[in-house]
């Protein structure tokens, strides 16, 4: 029986991460990089002076803003950052998102998205991809109360170029266009180029993937100083001191170390295109992928045993079994090492189970 007061609880059905389990196993199922963070983040937390952990953090973020700031060559007063990108576009939802239209995103995305909707009662409509996986740019073209899409999208790592992206945001210049740019440093051109153009646009991104740092939450959204000032006046109403002092100070040398930033994507990159090939070979039918993962189908093979296999045997891949998807298993890339065990037991299991 329900209690009374149930009735006026705010429920809501909770997005599921990804499993994180505690013993040792080749982990592609969340999208992590299998690399360390960089040298001076190391070097950041052994120095950490933990007397200054006494005291509340900048509330403004102002160092690793201002490095954002430098890194993309943007103002400061562009720049919002948070705990995750999640806890970023959680803020967008809340702040930019609060139409009686229905909000706009892909039916395959990003499963957050329809949480922080329910959760926030915003109105939403899911967008269907093509037969191959591909935004249809003009089903946003209709009224609504705001888009949002990731790019390259999750799970299917498809990268839509800039100007389909752009025409997204130029048809959209009453609402909020949000570009949630998890991948984008495994892709293409990033919207942040059209950020001077368009003043609907918030472009965001996150340390957890590219920069090795998914463990200490840092995320950023990019955007006009209007919005950024309206997300900014939300997290201050909410919690104003998001950002910890250790987040804060790691965010600041990952952003310096612009070298091994991108020599750790160049190797992802290379083994991403190399398992492509793997995969190929061995009959599998795989979306064209521009991020550090693979979104992948075989004909002969059911996609959910194939999982629990995988599992059993110590390696982690994502399933969801949902709509359209359901012979789809994600696959993140690894270091070519975890990715040669992988092969090994793939090329194994066929040939046990031969079809
Ligand atoms: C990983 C991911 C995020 C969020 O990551 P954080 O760790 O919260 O920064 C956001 N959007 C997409 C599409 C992602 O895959």
């Amino acid at each position: 029986m329900m209690r009374t007061f149930e009735r006026n609880i705010r429920k809501v059905e909770p997005y599921v991460p990804g499993e994180q389990p505690q013993n040792k196993v080749i982990k592609l199922n969340t999208n992590e990089n299998p690399y360390p963070p960089c040298p001076g983040v190391t070097k950041a937390l052994e120095e950490l002076d933990t007397d200054r952990l006494r005291l509340y953090p900048d509330p403004t973020c102002a160092p690793l803003v201002n490095a954002l700031a430098d890194f993309y060559h943007v103002n400061p007063e562009q720049v919002f950052v948070g705990v995750g990108s999640d806890d970023v576009l959680s803020m967008c939802f809340l702040t930019f998102f609060n139409s009686q239209k229905p909000v706009l995103f892909p039916d395959i995305t990003y499963s957050f998205y329809k949480v922080w909707a329910e959760l926030y009662r915003i109105p939403y409509e899911c967008q269907k991809l093509d037969e191959d996986f591909r935004i249809v740019k003009e089903d946003y073209y209709r009224e609504n109360g705001g888009v949002i899409f990731p790019n390259p999208n999750a799970p299917t790592a498809i990268y839509e170029e800039l100007d389909v992206v752009e025409e997204i945001v130029r048809k959209n210049q009453d609402v909020i266009v949000i570009v949630d740019e998890a991948y984008i440093d495994f892709a293409g051109r990033s919207a942040l180029e059209l950020i001077d153009r368009y003043d609907n646009l918030v472009v965001v991104q996150t340390f957890s993937k590219a920069r090795s740092m998914a463990g200490m939450r840092i995320g950023y959204a990019i955007g006009s100083p209007l919005l950024i000032k309206y997300l900014n006046d939300a997290k201050y109403s909410f919690n104003s001191y998001t950002m910890n002092q250790a987040a804060l100070v790691c965010g600041v040398e990952s952003v310096r170390d612009r070298e091994y930033f991108e020599e750790g994507i160049r190797k992802i990159i290379e083994t991403r295109e190399w398992a492509k090939g793997r995969f190929a070979e061995l009959g599998f039918q795989c979306l064209d992928s521009s991020a550090n993962f693979i979104f992948a189908a075989h004909p002969a093979y059911d996609a959910k045993e194939l999982f629990e296999a995988l599992k059993e045997n110590g390696i982690y891949v994502r399933y969801w079994g949902s709509e359209r998807i359901e012979q789809y298993l994600r696959i993140t890339i690894g270091t070519r090492e975890e990715m040669e065990v992988l092969f090994r037991f793939l090329e194994n299991y066929m040939g046990r189970n031969r079809s």
